[in-house]
């Protein structure tokens, strides 16, 4: 008879080594043949977590399993699934069964041991697989999506879905305005839309954070584009609801993709994502073109250092004209890039270098060349005008910035007069103090400032009342264009910011002027200087010599 139970028990045993990866239902199998033989009819078990028994009012919670039904099996699954923390098992002996002996109460004791082993072997597991694939807040991890896609893609059912990689917008601002809990809220309710979406073939893995990444199937893309541009999602019972989106990037898993490792997916949805962020459209379409040009631009990044003590970086001066009179009255320093034969313009790889540091020393080289050009021009006896240069925001934290720009001027024997810096406006508090102190301290030293671009972005009254700024540079999407008459609202605001910059005692150029109708339009609204392909184009140093001994445009 002990013969018997050894065979029953092996099979049990082995049964429980395979449980993590089998149907537990299969499990009843082995255990109802063993239970039989033992005369277990029931066995109860006692956990803290289990919300039914508490319900009860027993003080314990207790749970009652029937061998003949799923037994051990249908605790484990408690067990593992619903986090169920087994702290005592009861086992029942049959009314039907003799008593036990001594023989028996042994083989009893070591299923039971055996049992609660297991189960609480098993809870542990699933507690790790859960720590591996769901971050803290319940949402999966990357981990899962990974696994996900590796899943899809050793069963050929990778294509046809989409990768997405986004980043919901504002998200911190959604959870100052209506609170932390709500916010929390929300997120869950935005992201169970999209995985609704997603159907069982999808998944939506949260990266941390408010940065996500999903797969969802091509047919539902376009469901999945509307609701990432923008949803309202409730966070309260009144169904009071916040507009949620997102800014994203997407691969199309077609026949074109070769897939040999979940890298390839992740590379080209984050380099879709990061164009996306700097594009104007929310949502960018993965494709090979963005990564020739990123090597391209991690190849402009290499070459820099390079590039400039080769001399590699011209000074381009475009000028700036008084409307009434054609008189050359300003220019501005614009950089470009003579590489390889080629003439590269700054949006090719300004926005690059603005990525690191690399913009400051370009600015300074500007600086240093300009200098030394109207110091060339000084001592030819030439009429010089000023020459405004840029510098890009990221100089705004340098503690040292102004006196290092007067060390270059002064370096160079240039009267401060001739030189203007041009800066672009801020968005943070933080940056608004930082160019509040650089504009006066420029502004002591008798350097001229304009606010450049003005009219993109983030215009504020503050920045102009509260900075004592000499120019203001007026954008050319700004500035009426043909078609626009007295009443567009582009003239009205075109004229509006024109009265006010000289109420401010501002002097105001629009730039980007490529046309008679526009310079009509300036000159109706007060505005006399521009800079734009009206008159010139940026101009090479020679060509650029040739204007200041002109002295200007005849009208
Ligand atoms: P920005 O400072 O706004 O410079 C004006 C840009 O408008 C120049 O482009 C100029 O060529 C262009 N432009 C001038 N008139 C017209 C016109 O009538 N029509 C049109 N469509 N465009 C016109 P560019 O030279 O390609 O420079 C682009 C941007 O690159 C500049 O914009 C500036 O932000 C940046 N940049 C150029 N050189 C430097 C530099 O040395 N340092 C820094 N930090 N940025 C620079
Ligand atoms: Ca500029
Ligand atoms: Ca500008």
């Amino acid at each position: 008879m002990t013969e018997q139970f050894h065979i029953l028990f092996e099979n049990y045993l082995q049964d429980l080594a395979n449980m993590d990866k089998m149907d537990p239902n299969r499990l009843s199998g082995s255990i109802v043949g063993l239970c039989g033989y033992l005369g277990i009819s029931k066995i109860s078990v006692d956990s803290y977590q289990n919300p039914r028994a508490e319900a009860i009012g027993k003080g314990k919670n207790i749970t009652y399993f029937d061998t003949g039904e799923q037994g051990v099996a249908a605790i484990h699954k408690r067990a593992t699934t619903e986090g169920m923390n087994i702290t005592d098992c009861t086992i029942y002996r049959a009314a039907s069964f003799p008593e036990w002996d001594e023989e028996k109460l042994r083989q009893v004791k070591i299923f039971n041991d055996v049992t609660m082993m297991a189960v609480s072997r098993n809870s542990i597991l699933q507690v790790a697989l859960r720590r591996t694939f769901y971050d803290e807040d319940g949402y999966k991890n990357l981990n899962s999506f990974i696994k996900h896609i590796e899943n899809l893609s050793a069963c050929g059912r990778l294509k046809g879905n989409a990768a997405i990689h986004f980043n919901l917008k504002h998200f911190s601002l959604i959870n100052q305005q209506i609170g932390r809990d709500r916010g929390t809220t929300v997120m869950h309710g935005f992201i169970d839309g999209l995985t609704a979406l997603a159907g069982d073939n999808g998944i939506v893995c949260r990266m941390g954070g408010d940065n996500f990444v999903a797969l969802i199937p091509v047919s539902r893309l376009e469901q999945a584009e509307k609701l990432l541009r923008g949803s309202a999602i409730a966070y309260n019972e009144m169904g009071d609801r916040v507009m949620v989106s997102a800014t994203s990037g997407i691969l199309v898993i077609d026949d074109d993709f070769t897939y040999n490792a979940p890298s390839n997916v992740l590379d080209r949805i984050i380099s879709a994502l990061q164009a996306a962020k700097g594009s104007s459209d929310d949502i960018v379409f993965f494709s090979d073109e963005m990564e020739k040009r990123k090597a391209k631009l991690m190849r402009l990044q290499q070459l820099f250092p390079q590039a400039l003590s080769n001399g590699e970086f011209l000074i381009y001066y475009q000028p700036k004209v008084e409307i009434r009179t054609g008189r050359l009255i300003g220019a501005e320093a614009l950089c470009r890039w003579q590489h390889d034969g080629d003439i590269v313009k700054p949006d090719d790889f300004i926005p690059t270098f603005e990525k690191s540091m690399d913009i400051c020393r370009l600015d300074f080289y500007m600086l240093e060349h300009v200098c030394k050009d109207i110091k060339g021009w000084l001592d030819s006896g030439r009429e010089v005008v000023r020459v405004s240069v840029n510098l890009s925001r990221k100089h705004m934290m340098d503690i040292d910035l102004v006196d290092d720009i007067v060390g270059i001027i002064d370096k160079w024997q240039v009267p401060h007069r001739y030189i203007e810096i041009e800066l672009t406006e801020t968005t943070t508090d933080v940056e608004f103090k930082d160019l509040k102190r650089v504009v006066s301290g420029l502004q002591r030293a008798g350097i001229s400032t304009a606010v450049d671009d003005f009219g993109i972005g983030y215009s504020s009254l503050n920045l102009i009342s509260e900075i004592p700024w000499n120019v203001l540079k007026i954008d050319k999407s700004l500035i009426p264009v043909k078609g626009d008459n007295e009443q567009s609202p582009r003239s009205v605001m075109f004229g509006h910011v024109v009265q006010m910059a000289k109420d401010m005692g501002l002097q105001c150029i629009s730039e980007g002027v490529e046309t008679q109708e526009q310079i009509d339009a300036m000159l109706e609204n007060g505005c006399d200087m521009v800079q734009g392909f009206f008159f010139d184009k940026p101009l090479p140093k020679t060509a650029f010599e040739q204007r200041l001994d002109e002295g200007g445009y005849s009208k």
